[in-house]
């Protein structure tokens, strides 16, 4: 950061405190060659995330799609609407903290299955079986398969859901679907 007036990179920094709501960090300095005082702006870089759908098209993230999508699927699974606003921050910062900017949605939903069997074993399911758009009954077993195989891996910390997995379907696709499913 070099002064504007004599262009110095050097300066101490006299004061910090937030502006624009938090958004923002300003900053009074004071270049250490000519003694001249300068207000600085720091920013946080927002980089949205895209988001790669099964069909190829890209879209942005959107948290309260996501949420919504999320609430729908896990109703009357006993989560409260907070711990699913939890589930889905962490999703997010997640991915803000990647240096990639782009993510498949079936990554997205398998991160959400993940948390989702620790929280409970009736909403991984449920959400599993609109997400991966389970068709038979026979699906239902497998996963409840697998669920009982990753809870005796668990030990050895092997908690990933193994299997054969399809992607996500769209958040669209997951609303309607998630209100078609049968409450377990
Ligand atoms: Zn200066």
């Amino acid at each position: 950061m070099r002064c504007p007036f004599c262009h110095f990179p050097d300066n101490r920094v006299l004061e910090s405190r937030s502006a624009e709501a938090g958004q923002s960090i300003r900053r009074r300095r004071e270049c250490l060659r000519c003694k001249r005082r300068f207000t600085t702006y720091e920013q946080i870089e927002f980089v949205p995330i895209t988001v790669i759908k099964r069909d190829g098209r890209k879209e942005s993230f959107d948290r309260s799609k996501l949420l919504r999508g999320i609430v729908r699927a896990c109703q009357k699974t006993g989560l409260a609407q907070i711990q699913l606003e939890a589930l889905v921050d962490e999703v997010e910062s997640e991915l803000q903290q990647r240096e990639v900017r782009e993510v498949t949605s079936s990554e997205i939903g398998e991160m959400i299955l993940q948390r989702l069997q620790s929280l409970s074993e009736v909403a991984y399911v449920r959400f599993a079986s609109v997400y991966r758009q389970f068709q038979s009954i026979k699906d239902f077993v497998d996963t409840l398969n697998q669920l009982s195989t990753s809870r005796a891996t668990a030990s050895v910390g092997n908690t990933t859901v193994t299997g054969e997995r399809q992607h996500l379907s769209e958040t669209e696709e997951l609303e309607t679907a998630a209100s078609l499913a049968t409450p377990l």
